[in-house]
């Protein structure tokens, strides 16, 4: 799943009110207050400013996109039916094989609905370097409501389930997350905090954090349109020879996911690319054309390493780029796997 971390902001659905104290408030949860050093290290190693994933940036899917634009405008829609029996979901679970646009749909719901984005890894929690995992936690979510709405993103969250062998600092980071979790969802449902969790391995999740969850949607592997999507989205305007059909790719490319998918085409174009650089004689970082112009290669003959550009605009795509790039890119995902996933779905999944 793609980590990258930076600073904030984005959509909600669930809400997390500033606190009032509850009776019997356990010695972790919502109502301590976090350090400000911790909130610190939030802001800075889990705050994403802007994903910059939009609904677009997604191929297929649509189902999904729909569930959350739903999800995401009704409490804004109609604030008034959330006052009674309905409440805006606590927690939304994606599961399916990786690489199939998890991380990228969290990204997009934050993005698309002016949230702030927390990309939340177990490792950036339960890390050595942070001393005082349970603290971090409590510092996530009140950073999260201070920024509300927000979106709380935790990939890999089977990591906190809790097992024999598990490690002190999880089992108190896992009390103290679902703690939060308990608390996210009781507000009116106008400035909120959504936890949205991914997992490559539902099976491993636990009926605690299960139940958090009230929603858990599947992300299956692209059908044959979605594959020609992500074909074009990650092609882009790179110009490609008659000779090539993108539809046709595609339906050699059945079980592949997206990341499968974005790793073949890079390979397809890097092909390309070496073709190009070939054709032009360029053979080394220092090496001049043998034309003797400096237009593709090494500027003079020293040791400097300086190259000059070359157009991106020289590449044309085609057929033999695509086949060959295919012998080197296989999917990564066995269909023993996928069955596994339909079974979980069907008896834990969201209609
Ligand atoms: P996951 O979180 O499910 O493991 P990601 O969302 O991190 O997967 O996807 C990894 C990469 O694969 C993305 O950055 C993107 O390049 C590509 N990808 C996967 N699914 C899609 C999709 N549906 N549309 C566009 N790109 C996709």
């Amino acid at each position: 799943m793609d980590t990258t971390k930076t600073n904030g902001a984005t959509p909600k659905l669930a809400v997390v009110e500033k606190g009032k104290p509850r009776t019997g408030v356990p010695k972790v949860g919502p109502n301590r207050r976090a350090n400000p050093e911790l909130t610190a290290l939030v802001e800075k190693d889990i705050v994403q400013t802007d994903t910059g994933v939009g609904w677009d940036d997604i191929a297929g899917l649509d189902n999904v996109k729909q569930i959350f634009k739903e999800t995401l405008l009704l409490p804004k829609l109609m604030p008034q039916l959330f006052k009674g029996i309905l409440r805006p979901w606590r927690g939304i679970l994606l599961f399916g094989p990786p690489g199939t646009g998890k991380t990228l749909l969290a990204k997009a719901v934050a993005s698309q609905h002016g949230s702030t984005f927390f990309n939340v890894l177990p490792s950036s929690l339960t890390s050595k370097h942070y001393g005082e995992s349970e603290k971090l936690v409590r510092a996530l979510f009140e950073t999260a409501r201070a920024r509300a709405p927000a979106v709380i993103f935790i990939d890999e969250v089977d990591a906190f389930c809790s097992g024999s062998r598990e490690h002190e600092a999880t089992r108190r980071v896992r009390c103290e997350l679902l703690s939060h979790m308990d608390g996210v969802g009781t507000g009116s449902g106008d400035k909120g905090v959504l936890v949205l969790a991914a997992t490559n391995h539902p099976w491993d999740l636990d009926e605690a954090l299960k139940r958090r969850f009230e929603k858990r949607i599947y992300i299956p592997l692209p059908d044959e349109h979605t594959r020609s999507q992500i074909i074009g989205l990650c092609l882009g305007e790179i110009r490609k020879d008659p000779n090539v059909d993108v539809a046709t790719l595609s339906k050699q490319l059945i079980g592949y996911s997206g990341s499968d998918i974005r790793d073949l085409c890079q390979e397809i174009i890097l092909i390309a690319a070496r073709e190009v650089i070939q054709n032009a004689g360029f053979t080394g970082v220092n090496s001049k054309p043998p034309d003797g112009r400096n237009n593709i290669g090494a500027k003079g003959d020293d040791s400097k390493c300086q190259v000059a550009p070359l157009g991106s605009d020289r590449i044309v795509l085609n057929r033999s780029h695509f086949e060959r790039a295919k012998e080197k890119c296989r999917k990564s995902v066995d269909g023993a796997l996928i069955r596994k996933y339909k079974r979980w779905n069907e008896l834990y999944g969201s209609r």
